[in-house]
């Protein structure tokens, strides 16, 4: 058994926090994979690889990874992210964030243009991200996605990964890992 700090069961309660909330604001969502797991599994998935694989202790960027999607997919606003988890929080959440005002392929285009000029700690959350949205691509393609559009979204991460690298070698190195798992998965 290992006993618990004080400041250590002070974050564990901001992440089961952030846990709650996330999940809440995601309720009606589901992962875009034929498997339709909930939404809060990409969340606590980013979180684990940022903890496990990457060796995060920096629970700000633990917390931004959990929250990583509110500004971009539901009603959540950045000044709500401030009250509840600071202003560290909400700054990484924004940057990782596209503007939703803008289409589809402009918002792909900025991620690869704006990956190497955003922070440390949005470089991981990045990572962490495309890690796990890379191997869902490949273990529960979403219902609809042809080979080609499967293919292309590899192509894209792949791209966007080469701006943030020098940031978190093991994060790296799973990300190259889960690629070759993916494009084998799909024969290319
Ligand atoms: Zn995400």
């Amino acid at each position: 058994m290992v006993e618990l700090s004080q400041v250590d069961a002070e974050i564990l309660t901001q992440i089961f926090d952030a846990l709650r909330y996330a999940s809440e604001q995601h309720r009606d969502q589901r992962r875009k994979g034929e498997d339709e797991s909930p939404y809060v599994n990409h969340l606590i998935a980013v979180a684990d690889l940022l903890v496990a694989v990457g060796g995060v202790r920096d629970s700000d960027v633990v917390c931004a990874g959990i929250l990583h999607d509110t500004l971009e997919d539901t009603e959540t606003t950045a000044d709500e992210l401030e009250q509840r988890y600071g202003v560290r929080v909400r700054g990484i959440v924004e940057e990782v964030s596209d503007d939703q005002a803008l289409v589809k392929e402009e918002r792909k285009r900025r991620q690869i243009e704006h990956a190497p000029h955003i922070s440390y700690e949005a470089k991981l959350v990045k990572l962490a991200d495309k890690i796990s949205n890379v191997g869902d691509v490949g273990a529960f393609p979403p219902a609809g996605w042809s080979h080609e559009r499967r293919v292309d979204y590899i192509v894209w991460a792949e791209e966007v990964v080469a701006g943030l690298r020098g940031t978190n070698e093991a994060l790296e190195a799973r990300f190259d890992d889960v690629v070759v798992e993916t494009r084998r998965s799909l024969g290319v």
